[in-house]
């Protein structure tokens, strides 16, 4: 059975990058029946392991991927982890390392001075003693000038000398609590993790999990490590950038499946396909696919994605989304007139609300550049025209196609052309000259709103 797993140290919240490498080993997991586990990465930061698991469920939540089981915290599971260490000591394959802080940095200058690269050099690696007042760590016996060598899923085959890149590292500090990659090696293992997909900012930590494998005699998982995400220009992604709380996405209006399709898309591709239902990310994933180099990060992409996924959403849908910006639609009468006309428009559910709002509720003021180049002399009387005929008008106005037929009609009877009119009623209705069609927007607000925001423009036109 595959099983893959997420495992995010507790940063306080979900980044994007972090829900990419989330929702890879998720796929991968379901589209191949298996299991898909998390485990919060909390032996150093044990401060927070409540509230990241607490942000990474709402994050998961909103997009919809759920772990399978409980989330494992590795704070719960010293005991595991101690006995481990228990076994290496007894199989002498792991050894009590005495040296103080003041050695290890004496040390380390000596081969800084003599150009040679820092590592520990293995003093204690025979010492069978004890040194009474000093609190050992316990080190790892790394095998001497041997091949580490792994097939990594995206990176291909890599090998490292132990000599050139590891020394006896240390598994557990002085007060006893194992150190990372010791734990990351022992939790993959007891969980029955098949496939590693992280990060390659984790890379050169796997040699270190490879040699802790060994020494257990515990079959090595498969490692896919994913690129980075960078910036348009090659850089590290930052806050401004969108390496943020994925939350934030949420709040700047983008829906779970655009931002999951976009993260699908960075750094993975099916042919030439961009848009993939979750259906679609199931059935076509596959972790072998995943990009060599590093992806940039394109907010345009994500916009126009965030627009197709609101234009194809249902009325149901948005309306429930748009619950979220604090706009209820449900009791308005034309709300699927109003939807219709945005969802061509919004390229965020918070654009949506926003735009909106400007149709529903009555302009507080105009503006100023609108009103200048198109409220010339003439338009009060053309507006209180119109407001003469719109209030006498018997006809049926209850969509965009009878308003359509209203205003030929008046445009007729006072022998007017459309532009002698049209910014008059969008200025009236949304305050400004920028607004979907006129037609929808009247539909939207009905006649008597449309009489009352008419009659409030001329007001304004005549002090
Ligand atoms: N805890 C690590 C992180 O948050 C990930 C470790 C791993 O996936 O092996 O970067």
């Amino acid at each position: 059975m595959v099983v893959t797993r997420f495992a995010p140290s507790p940063t306080g919240y979900l980044h994007i990058g972090g829900l990419r490498t989330a929702l890879y080993s998720y796929l991968w997991a379901k589209k191949n029946n298996g299991k898909f586990l998390l485990r919060i990465e909390d032996t150093d930061l044990k401060r927070n392991s409540k509230e990241a698991a607490d942000a990474i469920e709402e994050a998961f939540k909103w997009v919809g991927l759920k772990q399978d089981g409980d989330i494992y915290y590795q704070s719960d599971r010293m005991d595991i982890y101690k006995s481990y260490i228990q076994k290496l000591l007894d199989e002498d394959k792991a050894y009590y390392c005495y040296m103080s802080k003041d050695e290890l940095d004496e040390l380390r200058a000596t081969q800084m001075k003599n150009k040679q690269r820092p590592r520990y050099d293995g003093r204690y690696r025979n010492f069978t003693g004890s040194i009474p007042d000093v609190k050992p760590v316990v080190r790892i016996k790394t095998p001497v000038n041997e091949i580490i060598k792994f097939d990594d899923g995206i990176k291909g085959m890599i090998s490292v000398n132990t000599d050139e890149v590891m020394d006896d590292f240390i598994i557990a500090r002085s007060d006893g609590s194992p150190t990372y990659n010791f734990v990351v090696a022992i939790d993959d293992h007891e969980m029955g993790v098949t496939e590693v997909i992280r990060g390659d900012d984790h890379l050169s930590n796997t040699p270190k999990q490879i040699i802790v494998y060994r020494a257990l005699g515990f079959d090595l998982p498969k490692f896919y490590h994913v690129p980075m995400i960078l910036n348009p220009n090659g850089k590290k992604l930052s806050k401004r950038d969108g390496a943020m709380d994925v939350m934030e996405y949420k709040k700047e209006g983008y829906l779970p499946e655009a931002l999951l399709n976009f993260l699908v898309r960075l750094g993975w591709s099916h042919k030439d396909q961009e848009i993939f239902s979750f259906k679609e990310m199931l059935e076509l994933f596959n972790p072998k696919d995943i990009n060599k180099s590093a992806s940039a990060y394109n907010a345009e992409k994500l916009l126009w994605l965030n627009s197709h996924f609101i234009k194809n959403s249902s009325y149901e849908r948005l309306i429930k989304e748009l619950k979220f910006f604090d706009l209820n639609l449900e009791s308005i009468e034309k709300k699927e007139i109003l939807i219709d006309a945005l969802r061509e428009r919004a390229k965020t559910l918070k654009e949506f609300a926003e735009k909106s709002r400007l149709i529903l509720d009555e302009p507080q003021d105009y503006n100023q550049k609108a009103v200048k180049k198109f409220l010339k002399a003439e338009a009060i009387g053309i507006a209180k025209d119109f407001l003469n005929y719109l209030t006498v008008y018997k006809e049926d106005l209850n969509n965009s196609n009878d308003y359509e037929i209203f205003i030929s009609k008046f445009l007729e009877e006072k022998n007017l052309k459309l532009k002698d009119i049209a910014q008059i009623i969008r200025i009236s209705i949304v305050g400004s000259a920028v607004s979907p069609s006129i037609y929808d927007i009247m539909a939207i607000v009905g006649q008597n709103e449309l009489i009352k925001r008419i009659k409030k423009l001329i007001k304004f036109m005549e002090v």
